[in-house]
């Protein structure tokens, strides 16, 4: 293990304890809504509440909290930060906040203003509040659904069909070849950004069979075989990154579907001419997808692809 492994993807820091125990301790959790160490972190809509002087998370303390109550569409326990009990407030996109300087917002661009623990305590509740605002009927009858265990089930009130939050895993995978890794790009990218082969898991479908699936028909490239590396949460809107390293059996590559709209091999060499004209934009630092092209650029220990990502993106900006 190096240092770099202690440190933590967007959304996979380790945000609270979630206290599964208390999600039905009803005096428990009386307490915990109305404690003065308690603390709410509101979702709007489906947007995270930042400080717009400085990009921290809003957070409401009980008293606050229980003044939007009567708006709120759920509250969900998250578990407890530090000392202080945590839960998720879902309410409308147009609530009128507490602090005058707020932004909705999504956190993707946000990366780089939020610490690992930060994001992670704001995906999650995210994901929690997507989830009750997707699931408010029940799909097998229609009726209403009602929470229960403290925001994680969702009780049809006429059939009894309990729901519970569903996490959609998808891989992602970088394939190499003797000296060189595959990158693709979508359409809806960035101008000159390559990344990594990703795809989700399909219904009765393996992970390793996703990955083999997916670099084929993305770029008709064999995998001959592959190893699990690491994970990463992505709540848009609850999905579970897979990460994988891949060996290819073939070269000739052919984008064989509409997902991506070029896919090529990079030599070390290639990022590093890529990075320093500008003709190519590797991933966010803090992704998982980033890791992957990192932990392979850097295998021959003559290369340090943060360095290069700095040089480069300094003199580009
Ligand atoms: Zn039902």
């Amino acid at each position: 293990m190096t240092d770099r492994d202690d440190i933590p993807f967007v959304f996979a820091g380790d945000p609270c304890a979630r206290l599964s125990s208390r999600r039905s301790d009803t005096a428990w959790l009386q307490h915990a809504l109305t404690s003065p160490a308690t603390r709410f972190v509101p979702v709007c809509g489906e947007d995270n509440v930042l400080l717009a002087h400085d990009f921290a998370p809003l957070l409401l303390d009980s008293g606050t909290a229980r003044q939007l109550l009567p708006q709120a569409h759920c509250s969900v326990l998250l578990g407890t930060c530090g000392e202080h009990p945590c839960f998720a407030l879902g309410l409308p996109p147009a609530t009128v906040l507490p602090a005058a300087d707020t932004v909705l917002t999504s956190l993707r661009p946000q990366f780089t203003l939020l610490d690992h623990g930060t994001l992670a305590l704001l995906g999650y509740a995210r994901v929690m509040v997507h989830w009750h605002l997707h699931n408010r009927f029940c799909g097998k009858c229609g009726a209403v659904t009602a929470s229960r265990s403290a925001g994680h089930e969702l009780h049809c009130t006429r059939c009894g069909n309990i729901l519970y939050p569903r996490v959609n895993p998808a891989i992602i995978v970088l394939v190499t070849h003797a000296d060189r890794c595959l990158l693709g790009r979508q359409s809806d990218w960035p101008e000159k950004r390559y990344s990594t082969i990703a795809g989700f898991v399909e219904a009765g479908e393996s992970p390793e069979a996703t990955v083999r699936r997916e670099v084929q028909e993305e770029t008709n490239i064999r995998v001959a075989s592959m190893h699990y590396t690491a994970s990463q949460p992505w709540p848009y809107p609850a999905s579970l990154m897979l990460g994988f390293r891949a060996q290819a059996e073939n070269t000739d590559i052919r984008c064989n579907d509409a997902e991506l709209t070029d896919a090529r091999w990079f030599s070390r060499a290639d990022i590093v001419m890529g990075i320093g004209n500008g003709s190519l934009l590797l991933p966010t630092q803090r992704s998982i997808s980033y890791r992957l092209v990192q932990t392979w650029f850097e295998e021959t220990g003559e290369y340090s692809l943060d360095r290069y990502q700095q040089a480069g993106g300094s003199k580009n900006h």
